[in-house]
């Protein structure tokens, strides 16, 4: 599975719509400081179900919508696709290519996407676990997270390897049915 595609529109810094596509291998993304490469893997969080506006570095979550500039007027909606290459059958869905999106309006609307049909944040969630692309998973390694991966708690690390041994849906499905 990898990343091929990211659409935003009217996240942060990116008024217009824009659309970067990827290759299977790697890929860098330099510019100057300020014209949002941040503002990207903030984006790709987001869509994955951040919720915390102060890691994705505003202070509520209407700060993800395009706020205005000195030539354009603010946004009302910001939204974001994720398109995932699905051919290894990674992601538990049979389709080859998986859309997810997340939109969000300044009254307070909010949806998530699975191929364009609106679905929970528990579907987008569940979609992705065990896969190491979960918000708290350990695909986008953000600044710092390298230090506190190496001073956590043991539980903590013990999780990123569950994590990457697939087995951490596993154990979330058990504690939730030894709850009931
Ligand atoms: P650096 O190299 O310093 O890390 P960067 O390329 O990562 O920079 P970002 O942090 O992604 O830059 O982008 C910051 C820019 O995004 C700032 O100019 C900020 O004003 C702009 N920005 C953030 N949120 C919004 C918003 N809601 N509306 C408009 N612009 C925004
Ligand atoms: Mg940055």
């Amino acid at each position: 599975m990898y990343l091929k595609k990211i659409e935003m529109h009217g996240f942060k810094s990116f008024a217009d719509e824009v659309k970067l596509e990827f290759e299977p291998n790697i890929t860098a993304i330099i510019g100057p400081n300020g014209s949002g490469k941040s503002n990207i893997s903030d984006a790709i969080r987001w869509v994955l179900g951040e919720q915390s506006a102060k890691s994705l570095r505003g202070s509520k979550m209407e700060d993800v919508i395009f706020a205005g500039s000195d030539q354009r007027r603010p946004l009302g909606i910001a939204e974001v696709t994720l398109t995932l290459d699905n051919s290894d059958g990674s992601l538990p869905i049979d389709y080859n290519e998986v859309t997810i999106g997340r939109r969000v309006s300044r009254s307070g609307e909010s949806d998530y996407l699975i191929n364009n049909s609106v679905c929970r944040l528990k579907d987008v969630e569940e979609l992705i676990m065990g896969t190491g692309m979960g918000k708290e998973a350990y695909s986008i390694i953000g600044q710092g997270k390298i230090d506190s991966i190496l001073s956590n708690k043991s539980s903590d690390r013990r999780g990123i390897f569950e994590e990457a041994a697939g087995i951490t849906k596993h154990k979330k499905r058990k504690d939730k049915a030894s709850k009931k």
